[in-house]
């Protein structure tokens, strides 16, 4: 058996490859990873692009580069991995493979009036039964209605069946088998808000409303599934996965189980429940998914989303200049024995989970004469525990199970201070994992379950490492003044712009 699992993480940022070797114990240990940026294209406010091919161009880049650097034989990985940046939208021509624009970045604000349309026709409750979303710019649908409306001839093409759509799981699998496999997965599936998640198809009367053709949609399989097979320098090895980054995280943390959830603390925070096989909406502003997983029908996942985490770090990094790198945020926050009334609400971009405010904009309440740059990096830090309580407190209002626990990955889950406080704010322990490459992992973990490397999710909840435990000390007093004070915050901050300011 071959004992090595190429990952592929295509990211917003970067595209990474990441080699992982199943050891005798079944553990899954890194031995190598590659990265390299990818081109962000920005054509307009509120517009982003990626470039298709240089997004191809650089997953195989890192792919091999990570072979070579670790000298390990392309012959000897078992499966392919792909975990990818999910509702990113790529048209692109059957017979040439050209795509017929850039990508569509999931970012791209451009099609906000189609979806104020939308909702003004009255579309909103259908999409939320259905798809478990919200009508947003955000999800592939409109972006693919963009792209027949507004590029010349393509509706026409694309009805004549010589366009194709895929997120960019199904643009990788596509050119990784030379044009053989038009497919993607559940989990970016239903991300794509085009796709059934109760009858797990793809809904007609959506794509009817779209004006959007049938015929250029992949075939869905579940996450952990054969997709067809590549061939790298003269080996050929199975593409034994797809699954959205978020998803693919979860599955990395083995949360398997219903009541089972993980935050990701990157530029966003994004915190996931598995759900089991019961679908669940969400009436706290959470969004309904399908799981990552090797059965023929998909589990469910309930998802809360904070648009700035992490991130708010970068600002106070590469706007304020109030530190020089993200992790010197720990030292000066613990600087001051608290926050010093101050709050400040990073709703940079609006907010997501569960205000969906695109109105909302950043705010700094609370200062005094005596207010440090100390105070700002705290109360940045405390902004994205806050806002992760928060996603925790809408998933309670939805399931009624309230956190136990809560398993931690992303590049803040670093700070240890952050996550001090977050166990502090959550009242439940935070468990931070030895390998935090989780979206990866859980990427390699459903390449390697199709290839039966770890024959069940048994064999794989054994591998999870606990690496800290961070138990709540804070007393119910301080949390619910802390909390108290947060929330008066975030209603100032609400509906800060005029929808002509937007
Ligand atoms: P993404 O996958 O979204 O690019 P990462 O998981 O790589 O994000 O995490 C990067 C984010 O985490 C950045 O926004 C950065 O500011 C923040 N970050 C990284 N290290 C720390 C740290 N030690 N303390 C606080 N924030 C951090």
């Amino acid at each position: 058996m071959k004992r090595y699992i190429l990952a592929l993480d295509q990211g917003t940022t970067s595209s990474r490859a990441i080699l992982f070797q199943r050891c005798p114990s079944g553990e899954a240990r890194m031995v190598g990873c590659a990265q390299k940026e990818l081109t962000q294209i920005y054509p307009q406010a509120g517009w982003v692009e990626h470039d298709a091919e240089e997004i191809y161009a650089s997953q195989t880049e890192v792919m091999i580069r990570v072979l070579r650097e670790t000298g390990i034989a392309a012959s000897e990985v078992g499966a392919i991995g792909i975990t990818n940046q999910r509702e990113t939208t790529i048209v692109w021509d059957k017979t040439t493979g050209r795509p017929i624009h850039n990508a569509i970045v999931w970012q791209c604000r451009r099609t906000a009036p189609q979806c104020e349309q939308m909702k003004a026709d009255g579309c909103e409750p259908y999409i939320r039964e259905n798809t478990g979303l919200l009508i947003d710019a955000y999800f592939s649908g409109t972006k693919i209605k963009w792209l027949l409306d507004n590029i010349p001839g393509a509706r026409e093409r694309a009805y004549r069946g010589e366009l194709l759509f895929g997120t960019v799981d199904t643009w990788l699998i596509w050119r990784l088998t030379g044009g053989k496999v038009h497919a993607t997965d559940y989990t970016n599936a239903s991300r794509t808000m085009l796709f059934n998640i109760c009858t797990q198809s793809w809904d007609e009367n959506i794509l009817y409303e779209l004006d959007i053709p049938k015929y250029m949609l992949p075939d869905v399989y579940p996450s952990s599934h054969i997709f067809g097979t590549t061939v790298v320098e003269g080996a050929e090895i199975p593409i034994g996965a797809a699954a959205g980054d978020q998803q693919a995280a979860l599955f990395g943390q083995a949360c398997f189980d219903k009541g089972e959830g993980k935050n990701t603390y990157g530029t966003g925070c994004f915190l996931l429940m598995n759900l089991g096989k019961q679908m669940c909406l969400s009436s706290h502003g959470m969004l309904t998914s399908l799981s990552a997983g090797s059965d023929k029908r998909a589990g469910y996942v309930m998802e809360g989303s904070v648009f700035v985490g992490g991130a708010v770090v970068q600002w106070l990094r590469d706007e304020l200049g109030l530190i020089d790198r993200a992790a010197d945020s720990e030292f000066f926050a613990a600087q001051v024995p608290d926050n010093g009334g101050v709050v400040l609400v990073p709703a940079f971009t609006g907010l997501g989970t569960p205000y969906w405010d695109m109105y909302a904009r950043g705010t700094l309440f609370g200062l005094t004469r005596g207010t440090g740059r100390n105070h700002i990096i705290r109360a940045a830090l405390e902004s994205i525990a806050y806002q992760s309580r928060d996603l925790a407190d809408a998933l309670l209002g939805d399931t009624g199970m309230p956190l136990t626990s809560l398993k931690v990955d992303g590049g803040a889950s670093a700070n240890q201070f952050l996550m001090q406080f977050q166990a502090d704010m959550l009242d439940c322990p935070v468990l931070r994992p030895e390998i935090r490459e989780t979206t990866a992992l859980g990427a390699a973990y459903l390449a390697g379950l199709a290839i039966g490397l770890w024959e069940n999710t048994e064999d794989i909840r054994k591998q999870w490492v606990l690496e800290t435990r961070f138990d709540p000390h804070m007393g119910g007093e301080e949390r619910e003044q802390l909390l108290e004070r947060w929330h008066r915050a975030v209603s100032r901050s609400r509906e800060w712009l005029r929808q002509e300011e937007i």
